[in-house]
């Protein structure tokens, strides 16, 4: 309950001042801007309302996305690439649209997309109903699940043994609030689900809950730890679009469909997650 309440009073804060979101935040990237296709700076011309009169075709179509999140969105060189990244551009693609890729935190991209700074959230984002009081959710494009990543050597085997424990998690994620409901679990909020790890590495936390999918890329990157078998939820992921944007709802929609049929969502969803793991 408290945690609601701050996170409204934070959003309350986002919307006063769209430049304060993410810079009390020790994260390196929040509050980041970054273009793939034409730099734009962070001034107040950033603040301006992206679903304005260029939404249409020939205009540009700009994504919210926290880029810690492999293979979903992650940094490689200058350059946010990832399952989203590909997903997002080939969307604007679609629509005759010019994509531009905003990096934030991930608990700033509601505001950000609700407040029209940014068009459309794609950050492995699951479809939540508190999430979806504030913003639309597209069709779904993934199945996911949160997992439970331990030490190698730990006494923790599945979900049921993460009561009294200490779990380090992605702030304002569906992990985060998974976490809370664990009794007696003393939870750990990190900018970055890669800081968790790193805690659990040094022994900081006893498990971290977090996406499936970065688990394996995190794990695969860090010597000693293990993915548990048993995952804590299943979720779904979709792009989130602002409540009074029907016409890009429909769109995006419309593009997704397309991109199913056709096989470049499996295609591109191939290029990054090997389908024998
Ligand atoms: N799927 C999780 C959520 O929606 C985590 C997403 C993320 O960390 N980028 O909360």
């Amino acid at each position: 309950m408290k945690k609601k309440l701050l996170s409204l009073l934070l959003a309350v804060v986002c919307v006063v001042s769209m430049a304060a979101c993410g810079s009390g935040n020790d994260s390196g990237s929040a509050g980041d801007s970054q273009s793939q296709a034409e730099s734009s700076g962070t001034d107040d011309a950033d603040a301006e309302d992206a679903s304005g009169e260029d939404s249409g075709e020939g205009g540009k179509l700009v994504m919210a996305t926290n880029a810690e999140f492999p293979p979903y969105e992650y940094h490689e060189g200058d350059e946010i690439v990832g399952i989203d990244a590909e997903i997002a551009a080939a969307i604007a693609e679609e629509l005759g649209m010019t994509l531009e890729i905003e990096d934030m935190a991930f608990d700033s991209i509601i505001t950000a997309v609700s407040g029209g700074k940014a068009d459309m959230g794609l950050a492995g984002m699951t479809v939540d109903p508190d999430r979806q009081k504030n913003v639309n959710f597209s069709d779904t494009y993934a199945k996911a699940a949160q997992v439970i990543i331990v030490k190698e050597d730990s006494e923790i085997a599945g979900p049921d043994e993460l009561a009294g424990k200490k779990i380090g998690v992605q702030l304002g994620t569906t992990g985060d609030i998974y976490a809370e409901d664990i009794e007696d679990a003393e939870v750990e909020r990190y900018n970055k689900g890669m800081e968790a790890v790193q805690a659990l590495q040094q022994d900081k936390i006893d498990a971290v809950v977090i996406d499936g999918e970065p688990a394996k890329v995190f794990v695969a990157e860090n010597e000693g730890l293990k993915v548990l078998d048993e995952p804590l939820t299943e979720e779904e992921y979709a792009i989130a679009i602002a409540k009074d944007n029907d016409e890009l709802l429909e769109k995006v929609n419309t593009a997704l469909a397309s991109l199913k049929d056709s096989g470049k969502l499996d295609e591109i969803v191939a290029k990054y997650i090997s389908a024998d793991e």
